[in-house]
């Protein structure tokens, strides 16, 4: 089998340029000219994973099939890819030194002094190696977070350039990203910063070989030169990735510059076959010309942060797609709802969905907009808090248990409909401690999810520690709200229902994470096929 091939993509000028819409556009077209591809992320924090950032710091937590909590670009490569992702596709600065300092503790290293040149470097390409392990892709591409000049990323950025050196130019390559401003006052783009930019690679010992430059406005052919010229770049290896209305595009402009050719031929590989992108066009050509449109709102309480619910929001242009929907995203703030007002800010919604979530904060929010929705006949997804939010409103509401709740919000509470399981009451560890990844879930003949599913088994990730009480599961499922999946080594409930309203289904897990362009949702497929149907009468 050939050797593996590797493509390093740094950023530069500032932070957000849209690395990870890169990276994932460009393995998209490998990927549609027949080559294998997986994408990878290094992490400058010390976190040992994002899990226990908060998301206002740094986006949703995205969950891997095998339980790994990672950045939420890994939810953009398997969104563009359709191919899971793994524990070993993000790597923080944090799990570097967590494990060299056991491999110092365990003696691993006796008698020497431990140092960032080589051991932290070593360990950084050992797993820059290790998601190639057994030879399962053809390319690797790995994106370093960050921006080139910070002080963090110096480890990373030396470990490519050892890496460029080891493997020779033709066997790995580094794409620069930046920005081209546009200044309007003179009407012209400035390419200083990028030049400034890829000073501080070169600084570094890194010669980039490919500059995608970031910009509001087409780049003129001088601009393309002189940006060549004093970067020392081929002409034809300076690509424009100029503003569009959707990521999905981006794929096709990066075809359109050519940056899957300028790779292939770089890394001497044949170009093979045209890129197959007929399917992805169709979603394009869906998600541009809907026929009819829905408006759902997003009920959470991290709603002035967009990347928050990023999965979510992008699960649902998914399926919009797939129904030829507009769906209009409404964040609604859970702390702004209140019983009174409810019917004012969620009455013309056609679909309701309350978000994932931690804490108290806006939590009675949550649990107001899931009782509007069961008693107006809204088209209802709960998930994961969403659910738990769902099951606390009808203890309360329908079974009249007063003062239901989770034991997370109350843990005296005289009804815990939602309480922890067994084995997380000794958890302490907050690190990747939750009930995290995929689990197997049985899904009822008759119900929504099995409409929806059309299947009796699936898999689904999950990321909590609070379950559905299963001491109370006669009474719910007695007055109207059914267990429509359970999960069959334990018992837990994993999907809830209430079959006498029009579509109300909540989830313990996240559908989200495995909405992929080509493979929408099923559940968000028919959810908002309910919310469509719902409008219409
Ligand atoms: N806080 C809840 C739990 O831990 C729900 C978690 C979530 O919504 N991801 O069970």
């Amino acid at each position: 089998m050939a050797e593996v091939k590797f493509i390093f993509v740094t950023g530069g000028v500032t932070s957000s340029l849209g690395k990870g819409i890169i990276s994932a556009s460009l393995a998209k077209l490998l990927q549609a000219r027949g080559y294998s591809v997986t994408i990878q992320k290094l992490d400058p924090y010390i976190n040992v994973d994002p899990g226990t950032l908060n998301p206002y710091e740094h986006g949703e937590c995205y969950v891997t099939l095998d339980g790994a909590e990672t950045d939420l670009d890994l939810g953009h490569y398997e969104r563009f890819l359709n191919v899971p992702t793994s524990q070993a596709n993000n790597i923080t600065t944090g799990r570097i030194y967590q494990t060299v300092i056991n491999k110092e503790r365990r003696g691993d290293y006796l008698g020497k002094t431990v140092q960032v040149i080589p051991h932290i470097t070593d360990e950084i390409k050992r797993r820059i190696k290790l998601v190639s392990a057994g030879n399962k892709f053809d390319i690797v591409i790995t994106e370093i977070g960050g921006t080139v000049g910070d002080i963090e990323s110096l480890p990373y950025i030396e470990s490519v350039r050892q890496l460029k050196w080891e493997m020779g130019s033709h066997n790995c390559l580094v794409i620069h990203l930046t920005l081209v401003p546009y200044l309007s006052a003179s009407g012209e783009l400035k390419t200083k910063p990028t030049q400034h930019s890829v000073k501080a690679l070169l600084e570094a010992g890194i010669q980039p070989d490919i500059l995608v430059l970031r910009t509001v406005k087409n780049l003129t052919p001088d601009v393309r030169r002189k940006v060549a010229l004093f970067c020392n770049v081929e002409e034809n290896a300076v690509i424009e990735s100029v503003d569009v209305s959707t990521i999905y595009e981006v794929p096709l402009k990066m075809l359109d510059e050519k940056l899957d050719q300028t790779v292939l031929r770089k890394l001497e590989l044949s170009l093979k076959s045209e890129p197959q992108l007929s399917e992805w066009r169709d979603f394009l050509h869906k998600l541009r010309n809907p026929k009819t449109s829905t408006r759902i709102g997003i009920v959470g309480k991290y709603v002035e942060l967009a990347d928050a619910y990023k999965s979510i929001h992008e699960s649902l242009i998914h399926s919009g797609a797939m129904n030829e929907c507009h769906v209009n995203i409404q964040y609604i703030h859970s702390e702004d709802i209140t019983e009174t007002n409810a019917p004012v800010i969620l009455g013309d919604l056609d679909g309701i969905l309350v978000a994932p979530g931690f804490g108290s904060r806006g939590i009675e929010g949550k649990i107001h907009a899931a009782k509007f929705a069961r008693e107006n006949n809204i088209p209802f997804l709960g998930i994961c808090l969403g659910m738990q939010c769902a099951v606390i409103e009808f203890a309360r509401n329908i079974l009249n248990f007063e003062g239901a709740h989770s034991t997370e919000m109350d843990h005296k509470t005289k009804y815990p409909v939602i309480d922890l399981m067994e084995e997380q009451k000794r958890v302490t560890d907050k690190g990747g401690t939750m009930r995290l990844g995929g689990y197997r879930c049985k899904i009822s003949g008759g119900t929504k999810a099995f409409e929806a599913y059309g299947k009796t088994e699936v898999i689904e990730r999950h990321r909590h520690r609070y379950e559905f009480n299963n001491l109370y599961l006669e009474d719910f499922s007695k007055n109207g709200m059914i267990p429509a999946g359970i999960n069959p080594e334990s018992n837990l409930v994993e999907i809830v229902e209430i079959p006498d309203h029009k579509w109300f289904v909540g989830v313990q897990f996240h559908p989200e994470y495995s909405s992929t362009v080509l493979n929408p949702h099923p559940l968000f497929v028919s959810f908002i096929r309910a919310s469509i149907i719902g409008k219409t009468g």
